[in-house]
């Protein structure tokens, strides 16, 4: 069943599909500025303007050419209907427009923490096999840029020169792009879960964090590795152990049927274990896929449930103020019986130059 129709089996009155993911997702179309409409009998119509139409029309989806003003487009064809609309895509311009041409607008889905979560994301939480293939050839480009890094040289270069060796890097390998801005931190910045990447230089005998991923076919990986440049003092050497222990237990509870909660729980075992669980203040992992960030989630508030064909991060960190930080990251495939990793670079404490 095409994803339009598995979408209207579960829809009570038509639903204005706006977030571009969303639509792209649906019927194939990359445009920032296009829109479908799905009804419950499961007819659809995509919205877009001329720059667009021709791809448009290539989706297979009937298509109706707008103005360039989408939003001015809808005010009139949706007039006098009642349309459900995706709150967490739409702004409250769009919203203030549509309702005053006389649409009645019912507000569908909303922000679940900082990932979105609507009708459309449900069906995205569960990739099918071509998903899949994208997401594990973009987590292989991953693994095979982590290989080439650790030969680099790390000591006296900035966090911020790594940063683009790894923009070039993964140019090189075939990504259409990165997933997000690489994260490189090191020293006390990498007791900063998401710092920039900025002039501090790498010195000998710390841990660098990188956080990086890649695009395929749309399609988003996400890994972290923390690195040692030379011997660490014994206190950073304990928090990596503990942070890769908290990684394995965390990667061991996901399986199909098992809550985002109790998978993070897991996680969390080790750290307090080691009087270190006020430092692992983050979630332990979220969905992938066309959005680096999506549903499920693996955290204490989660209401999540894993079902077989999500893809989630496994990424506990521990993090010492003023002193450094170490996160681990894979990103995994929950099977019928289990995970499968698709992220697969060594996680034993790698030494650098
Ligand atoms: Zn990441
Ligand atoms: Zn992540």
């Amino acid at each position: 069943m095409s994803r339009i129709a598995r979408l209207a089996e579960r829809l009570d009155e038509p639903l204005l599909v706006t977030g571009p993911t969303n639509v792209r997702y649906l019927t194939g179309l990359s445009s920032s500025n296009a829109a479908v409409l799905v009804e419950p009998a499961g007819n659809a119509t995509l919205y877009t303007d001329f720059r667009y139409v021709e791809n448009a029309r290539a989706t297979g989806v009937d298509v109706v050419e707008v103005a360039r003003d989408l939003i001015g487009s809808l005010s009139t064809l949706l007039a006098g209907r009642r349309v459900a609309f995706e709150a967490p895509h739409v702004s409250y311009d769009t919203y203030a427009r549509l309702a005053s041409a006389g649409t009645e607008l019912i507000s569908s889905g909303s922000h679940v923490g900082s990932v979105a979560a609507g009708p459309v994301e449900d069906l995205r939480r569960v990739k099918d096999p071509s998903e899949v293939d994208a997401i594990r050839r973009a987590s292989r480009l991953s693994d095979a840029v982590f290989a080439e890094l650790v030969q680099e040289r790390f000591t006296g270069r900035t966090e911020r020169e790594l940063a683009w060796w790894l923009e070039s890097a993964f140019h090189e390998a075939g990504a259409e792009g990165l997933a997000f801005s690489s994260i490189v931190a090191t020293g006390a910045n990498g007791a900063s879960p998401h710092a920039d990447p900025g002039d501090r230089v790498i010195e000998t005998g710390t841990l660098v964090t990188i956080d990086m991923g890649c695009v395929v076919d749309g399609y988003c990986s996400d890994c972290t590795r923390t690195f040692a440049t030379g011997e660490l003092p014994a206190r950073l050497d304990e928090v990596y152990s503990v942070c890769l222990q908290a990684q394995l237990d965390g990667l061991a509870a996901v399986r199909p049927g098992a809550h985002g909660r109790d998978v993070d729980a897991a996680s969390r075992v080790a750290v307090a274990a080691a009087g270190l669980g006020d430092c692992y203040g983050h979630g332990l992992g979220h969905g992938v896929g066309l959005d680096v960030h999506e549903a499920p989630v693996l955290r204490p508030e989660s209401k999540d449930m894993l079902v077989a064909g999500n893809v989630v991060t496994v990424e506990p960190g521990i993090y010492l103020p003023g002193v450094g930080g170490v996160r681990i990251e894979d990103l995994v495939l929950v099977t019928d019986d289990g995970a499968e990793r698709l992220t697969r670079f060594e996680k034993e404490l790698t030494v650098v130059g």
